[in-house]
């Protein structure tokens, strides 16, 4: 991408507004992948200048968010806010060009203007001294603002269709297009990655920079996140915030992976890619125009994919620190091996190994369709059994219930599912031995007993 200068340097400026959501995640994930690809330094910046609406708790999501996502940063949090010196100083050194200055128009009098000079005329100021007039840019009536965009390529803005527009309020706090100019112009930027939404500020702050006499960082806005039914990503879609796809149990690196699928590589948004895969191969000039569909079951699939590879020691860990339980615990070792091919997502994992842990409780949907009235006798034998095979592993428990199935001559399920039933409350579990297995001799007898009281005193009943 950078052909003559040093290493490229970018920014992540998130407006502490709210919690990191999908698409500024993927917008920081961008940013990390093409200052890793490249070498470079990524500088996180707080943009904290809406006093109002940042609080110290939503900065303290947005980094606790990136530190899930395994995002770090090379520099700051830099607060926006912090630089409020910085802002005053280039404000004073355009006002004493001339290339600001005072207006004490309001919004009538700027739209009265507009009425008298024809549609789409961008509204020229009149310099005054008054205090507390708001400070506007002088906007040059001739030429366009061409943001060189390394996505859409070059697009031109007629400079006759852009107001000289406020910088600053009249007590000289700035506004947002002057202060993001400045700080990506000191603090180095070289390329600016963000949200195409703020593709209508680009040329508002490109004004500044060449007012000021900056070099303009390259620009690549990315395109909008949809939903899978072609509306902008919302809450409707599913997870929406970082957040909340941690609290649904997945992975960072999984997240990480569909993320960067979201408009680049769009072929396949399915491919497994490492995150040392997604650094070298990214690049941000290859991102795609198009909308990027957000479809968080394909982020499920791919997340199972990432949990049935993961080293083992690895998904205990992951496991133990979803369910806050002691990583050492030999029974949630043993669980995590016999779950590990089956969930999907982390939050899937205790549903089916609960009953290792807890009684079971019964499903009575399951209960209803999975038992019939030669369960009873079916599990008694099944139970018998199992009160002698040795050793209780999974083959040696396969091989004893075997003769089961012939004596009554049914098919698998048959005989399986009620056991099932009877040991862990419902029909989905992992593999029906290993769940044996898993939970014991006495604990299966125990529960299978229980089943068949169960049975008998239903049948007795009726
Ligand atoms: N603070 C802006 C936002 O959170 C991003 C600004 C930028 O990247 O230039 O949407």
């Amino acid at each position: 991408m950078n052909m003559t200068s040093e290493n490229p340097r970018l920014r992540f400026a998130p407006s502490p507004t709210g919690a990191l959501h999908i698409g500024g995640a993927r917008t920081a994930l961008y940013n990390w992948l093409e200052a890793h690809h490249e070498g470079g330094a990524l500088v996180l910046r707080i943009e904290d200048t809406d006093r109002e609406r940042s609080t110290a708790e939503n900065v303290e999501q947005i980094l606790d968010a990136l530190r899930w996502l395994e995002l770090d940063w090379d520099e700051g949090p830099i607060s926006q806010a912090s630089r409020a010196e910085r802002h005053a100083a280039a404000l004073k050194q355009l006002r004493a060009s001339g290339a600001a200055f005072r207006d004490a128009a309001a919004g009538k009098d700027v739209e009265a203007w507009k009425a008298g000079h024809g549609a789409g005329r961008g509204y020229r100021g009149t310099p005054t001294e008054e205090a507390g007039a708001a400070v506007r840019l002088r906007v040059p009536d001739e030429g366009a603002t061409v943001v060189v965009d390394l996505i859409r390529g070059p697009i031109s803005f007629p400079n006759a269709s852009y107001d000289d527009f406020v910088i600053a309020r009249g007590d000289d706090t700035v506004l947002y297009n002057f202060a993001v100019a400045i700080d990506d112009a000191e603090m180095g930027i070289t390329d600016v990655v963000r949200g195409d939404d703020h593709l209508s500020n680009t040329p508002k702050q490109l004004l500044v920079l060449a007012a000021l006499g900056h070099e303009p960082p390259r620009y690549a806005h990315l395109p909008l996140l949809h939903g899978p039914d072609g509306k902008k990503l919302s809450k409707r879609h599913g997870a929406a915030s970082v957040q909340e796809l941690r609290d649904a149990g997945y992975l960072p690196a999984a997240v990480r992976n569909y993320l960067a699928l979201l408009g680049w590589g769009t072929d396949d948004d399915t491919t497994l890619m490492s995150t040392a895969e997604l650094v070298r191969r990214f690049r941000v000039t290859d991102v795609g125009k198009a909308a990027a569909i957000f479809d968080e079951k394909k982020l499920r699939w791919l997340n199972g994919r990432f949990m049935r590879e993961m080293p083992l020691e690895e998904y205990i860990a992951a496991v133990a620190a979803h369910l806050d339980r002691d990583p050492a615990d030999p029974a949630l070792r043993a669980a995590c091996e016999i779950v590990q091919e089956k969930a999907q997502t982390l939050e899937e994992v205790w549903p089916l190994i609960g009953f290792l842990f807890e009684p079971p409780v019964a499903d009575e949907v399951a209960w209803r369709k999975v038992m019939k009235p030669d369960s009873g006798p079916m599990l008694a034998a099944a139970a018998d059994a199992l009160a002698s095979v040795e050793p209780f592993d999974p083959e040696a428990i396969e091989a004893a219930l075997a003769p089961v199935l012939d004596r009554f001559e049914v098919k698998a399920g048959k005989l399986y599912q009620p056991i099932r039933v009877a040991i862990t409350g419902g029909s989905v579990s992992p593999g029906i031995f290993e769940s044996i297995s898993a939970l014991g001799r006495e604990k299966t007898l125990e529960r299978v007993a229980a089943a068949v009281e169960r049975l008998a005193a239903a049948a007795t009943d009726e």
